[in-house]
């Protein structure tokens, strides 16, 4: 499909009629706005696909990139610059426009005081709890606090000793002065500013009150010249005070915020709180383990900057809220790599296989293609020998005929060399276990099949004398259930125990004991790996990024 044949979604809709009409002189100004309190996740890959696409979209559009940096606590120049790595490996460019909430501080305290000066905006005494008490419920209205009627001078007075640390932490707070009937809490005088001796990651401790995200969000944007402030979904009641602030102040632009559906995925939790749980609790590696959903775990096990942003094409932009199913995150994922990954042959789970026929200490170098579609990738050589590996479980020694592999006595094609027989099983004589075949090769079968022969399964294997021995991590969703985000109590408590699978011993054509290009290699018949960072000089170390479609597998649990 190509984009111009895809309708656009609502928020293009809306931007497309918007710049039409001239609003906002006909700019396009988005920005992402992540928290600096983790990892960027694959819903936060949404958000960046939308902002920096909509702007590339359009002549002159432009994205910033803005860390909303206003809750010090749990804020890090770690996350900072990881994310800034995540995004510009998703393929994005903020250029020179990279701000921080942080930087308008100054500002937005002065803001603060204009609204005081207008009666807007008060200082309130109330305790956290009778604030609470104060604020009503759902279907009863609030009251108003004993401070409200504060004068100008009062509250200016008090919030520029708030802010030069004469009270204690939560002694006092500055809220907006809207409306404690409101049948929108978010609209009930909240609050503005609170008192918070933290150290900022970027301003130390040159401030002991900190803007509410509400307050600052909002006049950022303006600041920015934003047009357009795409957020998510729960902030749609949030709207009124966005707007009410900005209709307050007299700001150089006037954004317009629109909402749509945040992203779940199936079997998987996007919370920054919770996926930093897991972190905590040491149930996984690192933000970057493979089995996490984040962007920088996506990209050790080995996905593309192309299949994710392929897969938010797919998922589109919408206000239905969704949980998307992972095989379409691992569909994209194959096609990418189906079409790009270089081929080779790894045997997970080796089985000693003797070629009878062949001579002692004879190697023979066979050719095999990259990519069997992409001849302009190349040719790799394999060396066939006499002694070689084979997958377990590509050996049986009696089998139902849809099994297509080797049993006793029958024959197979070797990927990209020989058909063998197996001639005889030899088994350790105390456990019963089979320790080696023993077969012959047929010459006049290298890579096909002399006329009216028909040799049907091919298996793939690796010379045991001409290959390299490393470790294979496979891995399964991080939770069993889909809907891991609906569980009651502590995330890490519902870890799925077998989420990795660690497989070593296994055998590699030598080529995978190099540093690997960038892209994931289909092994070939066992799925796409990506050699992890954990690998050492000759003894390399690979994750399964996704498997193939197994047919077998499929045949077996219906028998
Ligand atoms: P989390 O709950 O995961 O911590 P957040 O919304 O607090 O998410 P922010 O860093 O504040 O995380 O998010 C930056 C931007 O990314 C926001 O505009 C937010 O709406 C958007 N975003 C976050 N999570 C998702 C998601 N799952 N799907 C789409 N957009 C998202
Ligand atoms: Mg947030």
């Amino acid at each position: 499909m190509t984009d111009s044949l895809e309708s656009a979604d609502f928020i293009r809709d809306i931007i497309d009629q918007d710049l039409k009409n001239g609003v906002n002189s006909g700019r396009l100004q988005t920005r992402f706005p992540p928290e600096p309190n983790g990892y960027l996740h694959i819903g936060h890959a949404k958000s960046i696909c939308l902002n920096f696409g909509v702007a590339a979209e359009h002549a002159g559009g432009q994205c910033n990139l803005r860390f909303d940096d206003t809750n010090p606590e749990k804020e890090d120049v770690e996350y900072v610059d990881a994310i800034q790595e995540d995004v510009r490996w998703l393929g994005f460019d903020w250029e020179e426009r990279k701000y921080f909430a942080s930087d308008y501080f100054e500002p937005l305290y002065h803001y603060a005081e204009e609204l005081i000066l207008k009666g807007k905006a008060y200082v309130c005494d109330l305790s956290p709890s009778a604030m609470r008490e104060y604020r009503g419920t759902l279907t009863e209205p609030g009251r108003d606090s004993p401070y409200r009627d504060r004068g100008v001078e009062e509250n200016l007075d008090l919030f520029r000793r708030m802010r030069a640390g004469e009270f204690p932490d939560g002694a006092r707070v500055l809220r907006a002065r809207i409306d404690m009937a409101s049948p929108n809490m978010n609209m009930r005088d909240p609050a503005l500013y609170r008192i918070r001796r933290v150290e900022h990651h970027r301003t130390g401790h040159a401030w002991v009150i900190y803007p509410t995200y509400d307050y600052a969000h909002g006049i950022s944007d303006a600041l920015e010249c934003v047009t357009h402030s795409l957020c998510t979904l729960e902030f749609e009641d949030h709207r009124p005070l966005y707007d009410w602030i900005l209709d307050q102040l007299d700001l150089p632009c006037r954004p317009r915020q629109i909402e749509f559906s945040r992203l779940s995925l199936e079997y998987t939790v996007m919370s920054k709180r919770k996926l930093n749980a897991l972190v905590q609790s040491g149930m996984v590696a690192g933000w970057d383990d493979p089995r996490m959903p984040t962007i920088s775990g996506l990209r050790r096990r080995g996905y593309t900057p192309e299949s994710i942003r392929e897969f938010c094409r797919c998922i589109g932009i919408s206000k239905s809220p969704n949980r998307v199913e992972l095989a379409l995150l691992e569909n994209c994922l194959r096609s990418d790599l189906e079409a790009r990954s270089p081929r080779t042959m790894a045997v997970l789970r080796p089985l000693k296989v003797v070629i009878e026929s062949w001579p002692e200490g004879h190697e023979e170098f066979l050719t095999a293609p990259i990519h069997p579609q992409n001849e302009a990738m190349g040719k790799r050589t394999i060396c066939f020998t006499r002694e070689l590996f084979i997958e377990q479980e590509d050996f049986r020694e009696t089998a139902p005929k849809q099994y297509k592999r080797l049993v006793t006595g029958g024959e197979v094609r070797l990927r990209n060399a020989y058909v063998i027989r197996c001639r005889e099983v030899i088994q350790d004589p105390v456990t019963g276990e089979i320790v080696e075949l023993r077969c012959e090769h047929d010459p006049a079968t290298l890579n096909a099949n002399p006329v009216g022969r028909k040799v049907a399964g091919v298996i793939h294997w690796v010379s045991a004398t001409r290959s390299v021995v490393g470790e294979v991590r496979l891995y399964a969703p991080l939770f069993t259930m889909p809907e891991p985000d609906a569980l009651k109590g502590e995330i890490v408590d519902h870890v799925n125990p077998d989420s990795m699978e660690i497989v070593s011993g296994c055998r590699f054509e030598p080529i995978l004991a190099e540093e690997s290009v960038a892209l994931p290699y289909q092994f070939e018949r066992l799925g796409y790996f990506h050699r992890d960072r954990d690998s050492c000089p000759g003894a390399p170390v690979f994750n399964r990024t996704v498997g193939l479609r197994d047919a077998w597998s499929k045949i077996e649990q219906k028998l």
